[in-house]
């Protein structure tokens, strides 16, 4: 799987970044910039209780595709 981010309704909230920073970091204005590489199997837990925080459900979890 991978994360990817709805830019419409994320509000730079930032609690993604917190939850997730194997994979996600924030500008210098508290948006996601993800590194686009898939989410390992022991950060699955993890990434999917960050898509749950996100408070405008702006973090997806996307299947990889492989
Ligand atoms: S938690 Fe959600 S709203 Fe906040 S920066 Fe991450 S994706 Fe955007």
């Amino acid at each position: 799987m991978r994360v990817a981010v709805d830019p419409i309704q994320c509000v730079a909230h930032g609690l993604c970044a917190e939850l997730l920073p194997e994979r996600i970091r924030l500008d210098d204005w508290g948006y996601p910039i993800l590194d686009g590489e898939p989410v390992p199997r022991e950060l699955v837990g993890i990434a999917r209780r960050a898509a749950d925080a996100c408070p405008t459900l702006a973090l997806l979890l996307e299947p990889d595709g492989k």
